[in-house]
């Protein structure tokens, strides 16, 4: 098998370097300028690598195609990746730094001498000595979330493309914008991209293949009281802060919210609050992985709502509640081709393939609800969106190999 470790570090050392951080106050599409920096460098590569197509959309994404070498019953597939980092830690200024056959200990940081990264913190950190291990300098996040991905990608392409003599299908490329601030996957995508499914490169340790989500929806609750000056308010002021107040205190603390819920279950997590005496808002996510226990926390929501309401008259409390995504699973379960493709590609270079249901969403989720099902796939990011954020170069070696494998499957009765 090819080593692809050096080509790998070269490039996730590239990207990485480019600050592509995410703003989701930001209008615009992509959010943030910066974006374009990394989408036109990997236009020129993809161009001088010998990609058909190239092309980047006004809406900030990076399209191309690898074109078949060989007849057969080839699904023409999507590999995609994001290319902003999480708005959530720095990111301007990423200095990679590669920690060579990792010994098992204590990862230190040249520029943060009291952060320590070691399998204490995280776990699978113990499953990858031996490998070779890049992290940030201290001060920022790494970005292997997701350059981890579009590394592969690129790697996997640019492999193919110099070798027509490998017999594989149609693969369409993209990379995305503003995946951390849930805009990924643009109106347009879909019908740009074309394929009969995909994959994102956007997951976690190797071997993983997740084809389950969250179902999410989110819900803005506006309190308007009365307002009257405080010295002559006596039976007439309404105050919004002490009502919003009351709506976070009647819904559950002890069940149903983030910090006491694990695995399957869903929750409620009010996550921003603000307003004067005279009007304040509150912000929610809802998250459930079946759509009827999303219906429940709604209903659970609007009850709080009203029922505050209804002992409050003189203000107004509206509760809208908008869809955000939906779990995968409800349409990859129909049809798990695009999953089975995927374990067997793994199978072929060793790996043993196990899915986890991931608490939270991907671009995967919204391209699945609207008729591109698209799994997602291992990278070997760890610790992402902070300072302590590695990957490693044999990881993502594998995340190539994966992908070869997946160039080279034919669906019977296609
Ligand atoms: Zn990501």
């Amino acid at each position: 098998m090819t080593d692809f470790t050096q080509e790998l570090e070269d490039r996730l050392c590239r990207y990485v370097s480019i600050d592509t951080q995410s703003d989701e106050t930001s209008p615009s599409s992509p959010s943030t300028a910066c974006q374009f920096d990394l989408l036109r460098l990997l236009v020129e590569e993809l161009t001088a690598m010998g990609a058909a197509d190239v092309r980047l959309t006004d809406y900030g994404a990076v399209l191309a195609t690898i074109p078949a070498t060989a007849p057969g019953a080839f699904p023409v597939m999507g590999w995609l990746a994001h290319v902003d980092t999480a708005p959530a830690y720095a990111a301007s200024g990423v200095k990679p730094v590669v920690h060579r056959r990792y010994d098992g200990g204590e990862i230190r940081f040249a520029d943060a001498p009291d952060l320590v990264l070691s399998p204490a913190q995280s776990p699978y950190l113990a499953q990858r000595v031996g490998d070779d291990i890049v992290t940030a300098s201290g001060t920022t996040l790494l970005g292997a979330d997701d350059k981890a991905g579009v590394a592969i990608i690129m790697t996997a392409a640019r492999h193919l493309l110099a070798n027509p003599s490998i017999p594989h299908g149609p693969i369409r490329i993209a990379f995305t914008p503003d995946e951390e601030v849930g805009r990924g996957v643009h109106p347009m995508l879909p019908a740009d991209l074309a394929v009969d499914f995909a994959y994102t490169l956007d997951g976690a340790e190797r071997g993983e293949i997740v084809y389950e989500t969250f179902s999410a929806d989110g819900a803005v609750v506006k309190v308007t009281g009365v307002s009257i000056h405080p010295g002559q308010a006596k039976g007439k002021l309404v105050n919004a802060l002490n009502l919003a107040a009351r709506i976070a205190e009647t819904l559950p603390h002890d069940r149903l919210t983030p910090e006491t819920t694990d695995g399957r279950e869903g929750f409620i997590h009010l996550y921003a609050m603000s307003g004067t005496a005279a009007a304040a808002e509150l912000k929610f996510i809802l998250r459930d992985f079946e759509v009827d226990g999303l219906a429940d926390q709604a209903a659970l929501l609007r009850k709080v709502c009203s029922d505050i309401q209804k002992a409050e008259p003189r203000a107004t409390i509206d509760c809208h509640i908008a869809p955000q995504y939906r779990n995968m699973r409800y349409w990859l379960e129909k049809d798990m081709t695009p999953v089975d493709l995927a374990r067997a590609a793994c199978r072929k270079v060793g790996l043993e393939p196990f899915s986890i249901p991931i608490r939270g969403g991907t671009d995967g989720s919204r391209l699945t609800e609207q008729g591109v099902p698209t799994p997602n796939i291992f990278t070997g990011m760890a610790m992402i969106h902070g300072p302590l954020e590695w990957v490693s170069l044999q990881d993502m070696a594998a995340a190539v190999q994966v992908c070869l494998n997946l160039a080279q499957m034919e669906v019977p009765g296609k």
